[in-house]
């Protein structure tokens, strides 16, 4: 019986690697879009984190006979009607950095009182096999956008986003506690909770 590779479709490393580690436990052997012969990668122009994330899941298991998981993230402020949302990684223009994405958030914020500067962190992720979407899961953690940094961990946003429960930004987390109730770490979970019985179907 041949084991099934799943191609964890992430250019950023780190969220590969977080990913490959959850998953562990499973009868599937990982790779990674390094190991794919192509650097095509597709236009992310849905409006919505789960339309991106079944674009890429789409567009890289059209590429390999591999199931596929792809994975979509963002903040998303009440305040702002939900921006930056889908965009994100690029709120401060093409090409920003996380210090000038989190400069235009707080300076978007100027005025807006604590209880009203709510938002939370959303991680799609969609798995596929050539053409067929096979799941869907959505993790999300809920928090407020501080009015200045806490914290030398995590990247993008985190040092702005604080978590009331827990008493900290996910900047001030270890990478193992903010995994634990981070929108990827419970997307994740919920995904491997859906690919167990898929694998046990095909009888792995
Ligand atoms: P993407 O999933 O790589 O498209 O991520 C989009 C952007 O959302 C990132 O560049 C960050 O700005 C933000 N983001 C997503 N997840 C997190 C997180 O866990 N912490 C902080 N920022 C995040």
């Amino acid at each position: 019986m041949s084991v099934i590779t799943l191609l964890i479709a992430s250019s950023n490393a780190g969220k590969a690697r977080e990913m490959q580690a959850a998953l562990q436990g499973l009868s599937i052997t990982v790779k990674s879009l390094r190991e794919m012969a192509t650097a095509d990668c597709p236009a992310e122009d849905s409006d919505t984190f789960i339309g991106n994330a079944r674009l890429k899941a789409l567009h890289y298991a059209g590429l390999c006979d591999d199931w596929t998981l792809a994975d979509d993230s963002g903040l998303a402020v009440d305040a702002l009607g939900g921006d930056p949302g889908v965009h994100s990684a690029r709120f401060a223009g093409n090409g920003a950095k996380d210090s000038d994405n989190n400069a235009k958030l707080l300076h978007e914020l100027a005025g807006t009182p604590a209880e009203a500067r709510t938002a939370h962190f959303v991680c799609a992720l969609v798995l596929a096999h050539q053409e067929q979407i096979l799941a869907e899961v959505e993790g999300r953690v809920d928090g407020v956008i501080l009015t200045s940094a806490r914290g030398e961990n995590g990247f993008g946003y985190d040092p702005l986003f604080f978590v009331p429960e827990l008493g900290k930004t996910t900047a001030e987390m270890s990478a193992e506690q903010k995994n634990k109730i981070s929108h990827r770490g419970q997307a994740v979970s919920a995904m491997k909770a859906k690919m167990k019985p898929l694998l046990q179907g095909l009888g792995r």
